[in-house]
């Protein structure tokens, strides 16, 4: 059956005849009306099954990153975004042996990866060559970036730098809402994305659960392109209204929603890596809940106290108020509260060891199909769909 593996659907790259174009075309239906089937139902079996996969494949380990937040300074001015261009909001940027300290400490209590993340600036274009190089010649972290949209050139010099990996979250695969929301281009958006996978990182990726404007069909679409570019990490969140922003008086994103997404992507996609994301944690709290998903990865801020309170990209992020250690300690006991094993290596994907593929969901939808037909009724489709419409008039 076709519609078990995944073949190259290219939403946003088509460039074949028009007959295997209908055909991916057909398939990307399927796909995406299967997914949002899986969207609607019930998430307790799509839970049951995303932590048996996690289980599987990582033997319960749960990978503990830190991450420093290492300039709140950016050019961009993303609708949904706190620290966006036109916030008032006071500017930072740490100096490059603060980060190197900051980057040795974290391994000193124990983790295995450093994710440096900003703002999209030009400040470190150069400078993070040197930071990237120190790092991991004094340490043996991996070291991830998230530093948004940048030149094949700048990745090159930072991946030769001894980079392992990047962060670029696609957001939404919509075209038009990424415009509304960004201002920006989602073709330029892969065109990073791949200009990262070309350059063998390890790629993440991501979307935002609950935008205004955003439909049930955007979220499968979403998830059927991680698939497709067979992503090393996925970043899964809940919008989170921040004031100060235009979208500041929006519902706030599904937490239920954003779970199933988490769950149908570790269930399609396998042994990528998925964060319990912050934005995910700042909604339902520092709970065990937040690994019921599927999720593998959590991540621990080292930021200083007088910095990771301005980088407020939503309003109430957990973290700010928690020393590393302790958080770390914390954190700890939850995950072995919930039997899984905290786990501070590296944790880098081997591409290949599995390939996306669709069998298990078709499966579960089956399943629940039988159980109820009731269960995938217009009506709670049109419930979820309006959580994400009320702001529609904003943007
Ligand atoms: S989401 Fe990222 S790129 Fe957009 S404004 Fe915020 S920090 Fe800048």
């Amino acid at each position: 059956m076709y519609s078990y593996y995944i073949i190259i659907i290219s939403f946003h790259t088509v460039n074949c005849n028009t007959n295997t174009t209908d055909f991916k075309l057909h398939v990307a239906k399927h796909l995406m009306s299967l997914i949002e089937k899986a969207l609607i139902l019930p998430g307790e079996l799509l839970f049951e099954e995303a932590k048996k996969i996690r289980d599987k494949i990582f033997n319960k380990k749960i990978y503990l990153r830190a991450i420093i937040e290492f300039s709140n300074v950016c050019v961009n001015d993303c609708a949904y975004c706190g620290i966006r261009r036109s916030a008032d909001v006071k500017r930072y940027a740490m100096k490059e042996e603060e980060i190197v300290k900051l980057a040795q400490y974290a391994e000193d209590i124990g983790y295995g990866t450093i994710v440096l993340q900003s703002g999209q600036n030009s400040i470190y274009d150069e400078s993070l060559c040197e930071v990237i190089r120190e790092i991991k010649e004094t340490t043996s972290l991996a070291v991830t970036l998230s530093c948004g949209e940048k030149s094949f050139e700048t990745y090159k010099k930072w991946k030769e730098s001894g980079a392992d990996r990047y962060l670029l979250k696609q957001e939404t695969s919509n075209p038009e809402l990424f415009r509304k929301l960004t201002n920006r281009s989602l073709e330029k958006r892969f065109a990073c994305l791949k200009a990262l996978l070309d350059l063998n990182y390890e790629t993440g990726s991501g979307n935002i659960v609950g935008l205004p404007e955003q439909k049930l069909e955007d979220i499968a679409k979403d998830i059927v392109t991680f698939a497709e570019w067979n992503f090393d990490m996925l970043g899964i969140g809940p919008f989170i209204p921040c004031y100060g922003t235009p979208l500041e008086n929006c519902r706030a994103g599904d937490v239920e929603l954003t779970m199933k997404v988490i769950a149908i992507s570790r269930i399609v996609c396998k042994d990528v890596n998925i964060p319990a994301t912050t934005a995910l944690r700042t909604k339902v709290g520092e709970v065990s809940n937040i690994f019921d998903c599927g999720a593998n990865v959590v991540m621990g801020n080292v930021t200083p106290y007088e910095y990771k309170k301005l980088y407020r990209i939503y309003p109430g992020k957990v973290c700010v108020f928690y020393e590393p250690e302790s958080w770390l300690e914390n954190m700890k006991e939850l995950i072995k509260s919930c039997g899984l094993k905290p786990s501070g290596e590296r944790g880098s994907r081997k591409k290949g060891r599995f390939k996306p593929n669709f069998k298990t969901l078709e499966k579960i939808v089956e399943k629940l199909n039988n159980l109820s037909e009731d269960l995938t009724s217009w009506e709670k489709r049109l419930e979820i769909e309006n959580i994400t419409k009320d702001c529609s008039k904003l943007l």
